[in-house]
């Protein structure tokens, strides 16, 4: 190539299935005028969903709601060929909590967004509320790894509170957003609604920038904090708000007194479901050393049992694949720092032999620290990392030892023990004897601190995310005209300062000797007024 060729982007992303490598299609790749015009072609439709009632929009969901269990196999089935996991994994992560979310929306979502009283405070003549309005459109830019949950979870409650959604698919899975898209769009057009009011664009980075600068009114964005700062830093520019939900790093604390077989089966669905790749995967693990060789055995023996192959082969298989070619060198290079640090691969430790398309080995990796990059970076991978510890305190000091901030959990029999180490956790999440399972809890706000995100996604805070929270003042009581400032007298600034002096003086003595110099001057002052 000489130095004057310029290299174009390509116009079509391609597409396969990771666990069989079989090629699924091409899928335009959206510049920043084609994102536009489905802003727009939201916008226009937008209109008319703001002036729809929660009891239509109510009608639309308990639709999509129906349509998501009809649909169950081939929403599964899509989400297996795009992005590699197993049915059970795309059932229990993709449908199962897209359905709560519906659920928990038909049943709160008005409750959570009517207008809500606030007191006046000294302006008792006047009534105060709060109003939640829809923004307009919001963009939603997803990540790969649940492509169902990734496209639905923040289009529900952005369509409940009457916005239109553009959102921009991962450039993995674009494969599944139209029969995705298709399921949303039927039950708008099941109750006559516009089905342009979402819109699916596709691409890679540059068109899930081009949706933030497009003149959408927020943006969700799911994905890693390096994408997500850039995200930040072009809504900066509206400026508009952002939500960021990005990585995590969850650890799992496992004390002397846990019931060993229930945290180990939470150990092994933590890390591997979906093959870890979940943004609330378990990825540390500090186990108290009383209890860390049995710990270390029983994970070994399961971990050894599982079962990997392509998910819709005629084995069943207990892991897929990996979604992104990448992430298999990622795992491979994290490893290595590992074990050059003197981290033991007790189970698996690499690609799957024999396999064709991307897999990786179900992994158990102890004398884990925290020198090593596999206990900082988010990994995203089959690796259950395991790190020895003395106890309470020092779990509690290592779990927080990271620039991540999204789940915890803690695994013990007694009570206040679990509540005082779920305090001190920094995390946007803490779960007792569980992992992952606020998750499934739709009243519950889910986000991160730290590098994990900024803003809430789910339940009431969820909801109110996707609003134009409006204060809205009216008139208590027929009072008709005002207090009158103009024209300015002397005694103006005085009377003002007395009469603030006498409503916030703490105690009797200060106020009456302050409604004494108000009167006197209220007097003086409306003498100057007519004179
Ligand atoms: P990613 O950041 O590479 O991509 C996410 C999306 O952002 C993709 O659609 C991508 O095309 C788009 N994008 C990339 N650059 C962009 C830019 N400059 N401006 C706008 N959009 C841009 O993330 P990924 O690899 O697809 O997903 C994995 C990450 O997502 C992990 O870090 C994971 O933890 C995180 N995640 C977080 C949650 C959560 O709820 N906290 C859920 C799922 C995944």
């Amino acid at each position: 190539m000489s130095m004057t060729e310029t290299v174009s982007a390509p116009a079509f992303l391609p597409a396969h299935d990771p666990a069989t490598l079989e090629p699924l299609g091409e899928f335009p790749v959206m510049d920043a005028a084609e994102v536009k015009a489905a802003v727009g072609r939201a916008r226009r439709a937008q209109a008319a969903w703001a002036r729809t009632s929660f009891a239509e929009r109510r009608e639309v969901m308990r639709t999509l709601s129906e349509l998501v269990i009809a649909r169950h196999e081939d929403i599964c089935r899509f989400a297996v060929r795009d992005s590699g996991k197993t049915m059970v994994d795309a059932a229990l992560g993709e449908v199962f909590p897209v359905l709560e979310k519906l659920r928990y929306v038909i049943a709160n979502g008005e409750k959570d967004l009517r207008p809500e009283k606030r007191a006046s405070g000294i302006l008792a003549q006047k009534g105060a509320r709060v109003e939640y309005h829809p923004l307009g459109v919001v963009g939603v830019i997803a990540p790969w790894n649940f492509p169902f949950h990734n496209l639905l979870c923040p289009t529900i409650p952005a369509l409940f509170a009457g916005n239109g959604v553009v959102a921009k698919v991962s450039e993995h899975t674009s494969w599944s957003a139209e029969p995705y898209l298709q399921v949303i769009r039927d039950a708008l057009v099941a109750h006559g609604h516009s089905p342009d009011l979402v819109q699916v664009v596709t691409g890679y980075g540059a068109t899930g920038s081009a949706l933030v600068t497009s003149g959408v009114e927020k943006v969700f964005f799911t994905g890693s904090p390096q994408n997500g700062r850039k995200v930040m830093e072009a809504a900066s520019r509206g400026p508009i708000d952002v939500v960021l939900e990005l990585g995590g790093k969850d650890p799992m604390i496992v004390c002397d007194d846990a019931d060993l077989d229930h945290a180990v089966e939470q150990a092994m669905l933590g890390v591997f479901t979906a093959c870890g790749q979940m943004c609330v995967g378990v990825e540390r693990v500090y186990v108290f050393d009383a209890i860390y060789d049995e710990f270390v055995a029983r994970v070994v023996a399961k971990t050894k049992a599982l079962r990997q192959g392509a998910p819709l082969g005629d084995r069943v298989v207990d892991c897929g694949a990996m979604t992104m070619p990448r992430q298999l060198e990622i795992l491979e290079s994290l490893l290595a720092d590992a074990t050059s640090k003197g981290a033991k691969i007790l189970v698996g430790g690499g690609r799957t032999p024999g396999m064709r398309g991307q897999f990786f080995e179900p992994t158990v990796l102890v004398d884990v620290d925290h020198s090593m990059r596999i206990i900082r970076e988010e990994q995203f991978g089959p690796i259950l990392s395991i790190v020895r510890v003395v106890g309470e305190e020092e779990a509690i000091a290592l779990a927080n030892d990271s620039e991540y901030g999204l789940g915890s959990s803690v695994f013990t029999k007694d009570r206040a023990r679990a509540e005082r180490i779920a305090a001190r956790l920094r995390a946007g999440m803490t779960v007792i004897n569980d992992y992952g399972i606020a998750y499934m809890i739709q009243s519950l706000p889910f986000g991160g601190v730290g590098i994990s995100g900024i803003g809430r996604i789910n339940g009431r805070e969820g909801l109110r995310a996707c609003c134009n929270t409006k204060a809205v003042v009216t008139d208590r009581l027929p009072l008709g005209k005002g207090v009158s400032v103009y024209p300015i007298q002397k005694t103006t600034y005085a009377l003002v300062r007395e009469i603030s002096s006498l409503v916030y003086s703490q105690g009797f003595g200060a106020r009456a000797k302050h409604a004494a110099k108000a009167a006197k001057l209220f007097v003086d002052e409306v003498r100057a007024r007519r004179s």
